[in-house]
């Protein structure tokens, strides 16, 4: 399990070998994700939203663009009485939404041309929508606001999981018989396959988790052994009132998947590390190899992250392992799950053969 203190573990070592590439079998090409989340939302802008005060206008537009016909849609032909802002003006029946951008990664200039797809995963619906303004403020504890035609086009509710994805493909070809001639030059010859999204038994949450700060990109994968039952660690990461630990996912002996904690959130698996990771359980005890359907669902799973955050291959890591874990004295997690011997090399060689 995550946080155990193991005195007698060895340091792990320094060398990393690269894992081989695999063969890949069918080369597809994958949309590139240059901007993701995925959390709580809420609804936004038009003439009766009063958050919004009179004046108040819109990071990624300037009244100038009211002229422009690719966006004079999203606005109402003339402003509500009493306001002179871009927010109290947006059309609240188009589909527009807001998330903190970090303009490093997504220029302001890119993202008014942007097209993003939002999913309300909970029933699989999605539209396209196009980014208007910077928010929700991160104490709010959501991920993006919404307009209100949206929010009731996906059947979205205040405070309901909502994803956003922009990618390269969306962002460039708009008609979608281009796509294919737009993604041929752009995409390097050893794309993996796209990965399915594996099923999710049930999302069982834990309190133990926090809101990543701004701006942080997920960028391992953290594999764990429970040392213990299905129960015994859904039980614990549900438990707020002792270690306060949690991981995204738990996979069963029998390849059930649960999830405990968002992707967009940080769970409290591998102290140091927590920040730019994504956790993975595997019941087992500390004996256990990994089941024949629990690795069989564990690399589906990681197929999926990996592809999901654009996460490199090489930064999948045993618990003991992970770079900027920082636990005094270790832990002998992920155990024997991967192979009989306590490296990070059994962790890259499992990797390369089963992901
Ligand atoms: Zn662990």
């Amino acid at each position: 399990m995550a946080q155990k203190h193991k005195p007698q573990k060895k340091k792990p070592a320094a060398k990393r070998p690269r894992p081989k590439k695999p063969a890949t079998k069918k080369i597809q090409p994958v949309e590139e994700i240059l901007f993701r989340a995925e959390g709580k939302m809420s609804t936004f802008g038009g003439p009766k939203d009063t958050g919004m005060s009179a004046d108040e206008g819109l990071a990624l537009f300037t009244p100038a663009d009211l002229q422009d016909p690719k966006y004079s849609y999203l606005f109402l032909s003339t402003p509500p009485p009493g306001t002179t802002g871009l927010g109290r003006r947006l059309n609240p029946d188009k589909y527009y939404f807001a998330c903190r951008w970090n303009y490093n990664d997504t220029p302001r200039e890119f993202l008014k041309r942007a097209l993003a797809r939002v999913e309300n995963p909970s029933n699989g619906r999605t539209a396209d929508a196009r980014p208007v303004d910077w928010g929700p403020n991160i104490a709010t504890g959501r991920v993006a606001d919404l307009s209100p035609g949206l929010a009731t086009a996906l059947g979205l509710q205040t405070d309901d999981v909502v994803r956003i994805t922009i990618s390269a493909l969306r962002a460039t070809a708009l008609k979608p018989a281009q796509r294919t001639k737009v993604a041929k030059p752009a995409m390097p010859v050893s794309r993996p396959p796209t990965a399915a999204r594996p099923v999710i038994k049930q999302f069982v949450r834990s309190p133990n988790c926090s809101s990543r700060q701004v701006g942080t990109k997920i960028d391992k994968i953290v594999l764990h052994c429970t040392e213990g039952s299905l129960a015994s660690a859904l039980a614990e990461f549900q438990k707020s009132d002792s270690r306060k630990v949690s991981a995204h996912y738990v996979i069963d002996r029998n390849g059930d998947i649960y999830q405990m904690v968002n992707d967009c959130d940080c769970a409290n698996h591998c102290m140091g590390a927590n920040h730019g990771s994504i956790g993975i359980e595997h019941v087992g005890s500390e004996t256990d190899p990994l089941a024949p359907q629990q690795a069989v669902a564990s690399a589906a799973l990681i197929r999926w992250l990996l592809q999901q955050h654009q996460i490199p291959r090489t930064n999948i890591f045993g618990h003991d392992f992970t770079p900027g874990y920082s636990r005094p004295g270790g832990t002998s997690c992920p155990d024997k799950l991967f192979g009989p011997v306590h490296s990070q090399a059994t962790i890259a060689a499992w990797v390369a053969a089963n992901v």
